[in-house]
């Protein structure tokens, strides 16, 4: 492992070539490193929490393509779950078996969900998740909260979190005006702020949106009291609760956060783990609103590849395998003992680690923030060197300061000491 500077030739080449053939030669714009400088790397092969990079570097892996890979890498049951499914064909356009499956799954894991729809990305879960809100109440606005990041639907990239929080854009070009006006926007952990924009357009607001472990703009953990007064305005105005679960869901406990709070929103969205690193999105919630949906009522919602059953036969895998290997208690356990690690040996130092089920993030500052205001911008740079000094070291984390690192079953409790210390290190050093 010779790092970053020294061993990255084939990397920089073929990123000067894909730069001729795609726009800042990426297909998501944090993949390029813009926030942390350099060139991106090319991945080759993952195993377990381990990435390889075309030329032969090796990391440990803290990103887990931002969620999905709960189990790691190449997992082999997940990879025998998708051989065998591939055998028979990849997609048939029709039902099929594991979409009961995963579905059933599902209702089991996370008994506030009656019925279930598979798509293919968390955005098409949250905009399918958003129709439904306004058919079923009839009304218009919704109320999202600033740093949380709902995917690129054209009303949701307003004060949204990930990428746009790394890239500084307020929200995005090509939104116009008119399709963002329904969209509401409140700080964090702030309830004065939410009953003030319920008391003017409570019998306006269809649902309130909010990720219940907010995730996409460093991780700004709510109160079980805050989330149950949003689970309480929302009642009393006649607005539906819905839970973006795209990170959180099957991550944070077998019910996501819906359990880990015991807070019921009357509908939640998933990604990532649910589709066990293939692609699957999934809204849910109670019986009397999913039945709107067509083709049982009158709010339409498609997919060609919707419920592709590689994916959903990927995700199930998943999620067997973390059911009956006591994934999740030994994901907490192990990801809290490197948290800890890591915070007795940079004691002293104005960094704060946080954390919740195998989800943790390095914070530059002092202070704990539970808002997106409350991050100082200045951390970024900061940020930038810790990222490429711990890639030398062979750890990849996220390319950006806003963005959470994941463990995965596949990290070992000696690969989490061995990575406390390097970061420990290089944070005494920043
Ligand atoms: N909601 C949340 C909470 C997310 O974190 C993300 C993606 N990071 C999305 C929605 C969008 O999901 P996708 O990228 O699969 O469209």
């Amino acid at each position: 492992m010779t790092g970053l500077l020294d061993n990255l030739g084939k990397s920089k080449l073929f990123y000067l070539r894909a730069l001729r053939s795609m726009p800042g030669g990426v297909n998501s714009p944090v993949r390029a490193f813009k926030a942390v400088g350099g060139a991106p790397i090319y991945m080759e092969r993952g195993d377990g929490a381990f990435i390889t990079d075309i030329d032969e570097n090796r990391y440990l892996d803290f990103v887990g393509s931002w969620g999905p890979l709960i189990l790691g890498h190449a997992h082999p049951t997940v990879q025998r779950a998708i051989n065998q499914t591939a055998a028979l064909g990849t997609s048939f356009g029709t039902v099929h078996e594991n979409e009961i499956l995963l579905a059933e799954k599902i209702k089991r894991l996370c008994p506030h969900i009656d019925l279930i729809r598979f798509v293919s990305s968390g955005t098409e879960a949250v905009m399918s998740a958003i129709r439904v809100a306004r058919g079923f109440t009839k009304r218009d606005k919704i109320l999202k909260f600033s740093g949380c990041y709902h995917g690129h639907a054209d009303y949701l990239l307003v004060a949204a979190g990930s990428g746009l929080a790394t890239l500084g854009i307020p929200s995005s070009a090509g939104v116009p005006e008119d399709f963002a006006k329904h969209t509401l926007v409140a700080p964090l952990n702030d309830t004065g702020a939410v009953e003030t924009i319920f008391a003017k357009y409570g019998a306006e607001i269809a649902a309130v949106i909010i990720e219940p472990v907010p995730a996409n703009n460093g991780l700004l953990l709510q109160s079980r009291n805050y989330l149950s007064f949003l689970r309480e305005i929302t009642k009393k105005y006649g607005a539906l609760l819905i839970f973006d679960e795209v990170i959180s869901g099957f991550r944070v406990a077998p019910g996501g956060a819906a359990e880990y709070y015991g807070i019921v929103p009357d509908l939640a969205t998933y990604g990532k783990v649910v589709g066990g690193g293939l692609p699957v999105g999934a809204f849910g919630g109670q019986g009397d609103i999913m039945r709107l949906l067509a083709p049982l009522g009158p709010i339409y919602q498609a997919g060609t590849l919707s419920g592709n059953p590689l994916a959903l036969a990927a995700g199930l895998a998943t999620l067997e395998f973390l059911e009956n290997n006591d994934g999740w208690r030994k994901l907490e356990y192990e990801t809290r003992e490197f948290v800890q690690n890591l915070r007795r040996e940079i004691r002293g130092c104005p960094v704060n680690v946080t954390t919740i089920g195998s989800i943790f993030w390095i914070n530059l500052q002092p202070e704990t923030a539970s808002k997106a205001e409350e991050i100082n911008p200045a951390n970024a740079e900061k940020y930038g060197v810790l990222f490429n000094r711990a890639l030398s070291l062979g750890i990849y984390m996220a390319p950006s300061a806003y963005e959470v690192g994941f463990v995965s079953t596949s990290h070992s409790r000696a690969d989490l000491a061995d990575a406390a210390q390097k970061l420990a290190i290089i944070i005494k050093a920043l």
